[in-house]
């Protein structure tokens, strides 16, 4: 039997995926999209959404995916709610394996699987999601508008947010697991000035115990080497790092020490993996930014550097 060969498969169905889906589809690449079995990826996670350009009213990042994946259905894109397991990615015509069994064989594929944000994984913390723990500062942080929140961690993303908090917020506590920091001294320096400001407070050698609250978060538990201790605030921002969604792709494409996929990044074609015909964007690939914006873009530059692939360009 002879097996159909798409011009392009991509992997995902958050804002890069979409809009890679959005722009291969005007591109006359009749794009497949494996959207995996949690369509939308995470910004579906995110009650309101203050920042996505032109999306007045801080709609729910439920509501901003949901019409994205309706363009993507609206161009007439095949999706398909599946994961893909397996992959051959060696020769110019690439094969992918779904967990139903399904292969797919194309010429060109787009990652665009994301990453997740890590959590702590203690017991109380599922209930609290959204109800006072985020993972995001950026988009979250103006709910917490003259409360007092905490941020965890202790590398340059949890100092960063903790930094654009203390704008934002009364009191920051930024929570740390021990007495070194992996952020860059440039920004412990900033959070040191907040310090004798009065606008931060460190706690190190703590771990969380438990979030307290009734519906609500309104307060967390810590162990401050060996002895408890009770903080009250209404908000904390977990930042001990992300997961990116690649593990399907060991051994067949670069990866990075975390897992993320090692793209050309400033040389165009800027989403060129190690792979000749496999381009990747969003946050499985770049995990600096983790804004649903820049994935956006990034998923528009793949769809751009596939056509180009396509045409014997790049
Ligand atoms: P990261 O550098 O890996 O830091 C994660 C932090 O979370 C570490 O302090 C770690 O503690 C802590 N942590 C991990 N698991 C934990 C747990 N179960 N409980 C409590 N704490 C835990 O991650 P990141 O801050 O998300 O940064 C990601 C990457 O982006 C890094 O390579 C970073 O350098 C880079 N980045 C750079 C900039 C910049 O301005 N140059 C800005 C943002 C991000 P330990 O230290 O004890 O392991």
């Amino acid at each position: 039997m002879v097996e159909e060969i798409s011009k392009v498969v991509i992997i995902g169905s958050g804002p890069a995926a979409c809009t890679a889906a959005i722009y291969a589809a005007r591109a006359q690449l009749d794009p497949i999209m494996v959207k995996g079995f949690e369509e939308g990826g995470q910004l579906t996670t995110t009650p309101e959404v203050g920042n996505w350009p032109g999306a007045l009213g801080d709609p729910s990042g439920f509501d901003i995916m949901q019409n994205m994946i309706k363009h993507v259905e609206a161009l007439e894109v095949k999706t398909i709610s599946d994961v893909v397991v397996e992959t051959d990615l060696s020769g110019g015509v690439k094969r992918l394996k779904l967990s139903g069994g399904q292969e797919l064989f194309t010429r060109a594929v787009i990652v665009a699987t994301g990453a997740r944000a890590r959590y702590l994984g203690i017991d109380s913390e599922p209930k609290f999601k959204g109800k006072g723990i985020s993972a995001c500062a950026t988009c979250d942080g103006m709910f917490f508008r003259n409360k007092d929140v905490a941020v965890i961690g202790g590398g340059s993303v949890a100092f960063i947010e903790a930094l654009f908090l203390s704008n934002l917020c009364n009191k920051v506590y930024l929570i740390h697991r021990r007495e070194g920091f992996r952020a860059e001294q440039i920004l412990v320096e900033r959070v040191n000035e907040k310090v004798k400001q009065g606008k931060m407070e460190l706690i190190l050698n703590a771990k969380v115990t438990e979030y307290l609250g009734d519906g609500l978060l309104n307060g967390i538990m810590l162990d401050v080497k060996g002895e408890s201790r009770k903080v009250d605030l209404n908000g904390v921002f977990v930042a001990i790092g992300h997961s990116p969604a690649t593990d399907f792709l060991k051994g067949q494409v670069e990866l990075d020490d975390k897992g993320y996929i090692v793209t050309n990044k400033c040389k165009t074609p800027v989403t060129a993996t190690s792979v000749p015909g496999v381009f990747a964007a969003g946050d499985c690939s770049f995990p600096e930014y983790h804004q649903a914006v820049v994935a956006a873009g990034q998923g528009c530059q793949a769809a751009l550097d596939a056509e180009q692939y396509l045409l014997g360009i790049s």
